[in-house]
């Protein structure tokens, strides 16, 4: 069957976000035998949706952890194609130390949320985001972002810059738009690539989105149009101190109870005997409590992949939040799958205060290897790469 489709239908099925672990394996193993091998020199062209991508659309998956960033290097690694697979390789990279970074820089999170919602939405935010501004390349990406719950990564970039450089729009504003409409949005690689573009992470030096570039590696032809070129970067003199996660325990109670966010969908944590627990809980935050509010279709996936790991998870019931505030007051420890620095665990930090309850955290020791490393920029990170390679095995 897998031969007699044509290269569209086959773009068509990897952009076609089917919900499940299944279809998640399909797509990584449908990239590593057709197009890894084209990865590095064609992974920065993006004739929109309808047209061939390289990349592997893997990102909703991993985003919530139904697939593994160590067990696709570990896999890509398997295949022993090192000199075709490299560039691959350290894009994952790139995920693991945004994570390491906003985990060991939480506060960064916090001002994001603080301030994005101090912000006022005003005309000009309301033209972008209704895809009303006068560059008519720029109104499309909103549209495939709100159709496809997906943009290439080239042109999430000339677009956060666009925002922030040509239109003049917050950056906190941008980030809030993409994490709500993204399939794949993640507290870490949103919010630190929006402050990369701004100049704010690399202090001083801001990605410039450029006519050239654009019509180099897409079809758009770039008219009429004059894009701020050469804006100066944002500046922040606010410093974030590097500070690893403290109280880590990583044993988990017999027979207690389980929580387990939308983040980390999976029951691979060699650490822990899922089936020993009495109970597992599977959460997914609605939109009265998050601070950033979801598009219905993006928490409609992760409602899908909840159900597709259920049915995984034995012992795992799905829940909804007062449920899980009433176990808050009759329970004084809680396991949890550690979700992240992000609406999750502020979420949890909420409930300790509200019902004094402990959440004994777990956290993945794979993450916490990494994350040490992630107290500079990227390419420092990148060069511990071989030892993190011979850690994850
Ligand atoms: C402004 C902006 C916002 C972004 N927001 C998110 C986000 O919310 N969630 C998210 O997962 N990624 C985000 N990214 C990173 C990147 O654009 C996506 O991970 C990538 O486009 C996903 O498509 P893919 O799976 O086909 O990637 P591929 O090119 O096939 O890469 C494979 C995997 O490597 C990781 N990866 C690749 N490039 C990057 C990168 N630059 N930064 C971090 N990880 C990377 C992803 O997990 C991805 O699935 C953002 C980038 C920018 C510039």
């Amino acid at each position: 069957m897998e031969t007699s489709l044509n290269s569209d239908t086959r773009q068509f099925m990897i952009m076609n976000f089917t919900a499940s672990k299944s279809s998640s394996l399909e797509k990584l193993d449908y990239f590593l035998s057709k197009n890894i091998t084209k990865y590095e020199n064609g992974r920065n062209f993006d004739f929109g949706p309808q047209n061939q991508r390289i990349v592997s659309c893997l990102s909703p998956y991993i985003t919530h952890r139904v697939l593994s960033e160590y067990d696709i290097i570990k896999k890509v690694i398997s295949m022993n194609t090192s000199k075709n697979s490299e560039k691959f390789v350290q894009e994952i990279f790139w995920r693991i130390y945004w994570r390491g970074w906003l985990e060991t820089h939480s506060e960064v999170w916090t001002d994001f949320v603080k301030e994005t919602v101090s912000l006022d939405c005003e005309e000009n935010y309301n033209r972008a985001v209704n895809g009303e501004t006068k560059i008519d390349f720029f109104n499309s990406w909103v549209k495939e972002l709100k159709n496809e719950n997906y943009l290439h990564n080239h042109t999430r970039m000339w677009f956060a810059s666009i925002w922030i450089f040509t239109l003049k729009l917050p950056w906190q504003l941008g980030a809030a738009f993409f994490l709500k409409h993204l399939l794949d949005g993640d507290s870490a690689s949103n919010t630190l690539s929006w402050r990369w573009v701004a100049g704010l992470h690399t202090k001083g030096k801001n990605y410039l989105a450029k006519k050239w570039n654009i019509e180099k590696f897409s079809n758009i032809a770039v008219k009429n149009i004059r894009l701020n070129e050469t804006a100066k970067p944002l500046f922040n003199n606010k410093t974030y101190p590097f500070k690893l996660p403290e109280c880590i325990t990583n044993a988990y109670n017999k027979n207690k109870i389980l929580l387990i966010f939308d983040n980390e969908l999976n029951n691979s944590n060699p650490k822990i005997n899922f089936s020993d627990y009495k109970q597992i809980f599977l959460l997914i935050l609605d939109n009265s409590k998050r601070q950033i509010e979801l598009d219905c279709k993006v928490l409609q996936f992760k409602r899908s992949l909840q159900l597709d790991f259920q049915e995984r998870l034995k012992n795992s019931k799905i829940i909804n939040h007062p449920f899980l505030e009433n176990i808050c007051k009759s329970t004084d420890e809680i396991d949890v799958l550690y979700p992240f620095i992000g609406e999750n665990y502020d979420y949890l930090n909420k409930l300790k205060k509200s019902f004094g309850t402990n959440f004994n955290i777990i956290y993945n020791e794979q993450d916490l290897y990494c994350w040490k490393f992630a107290n500079k920029g990227y390419f420092n990170f990148k060069k511990n790469s071989d030892t993190i390679l011979n850690q994850i095995g």
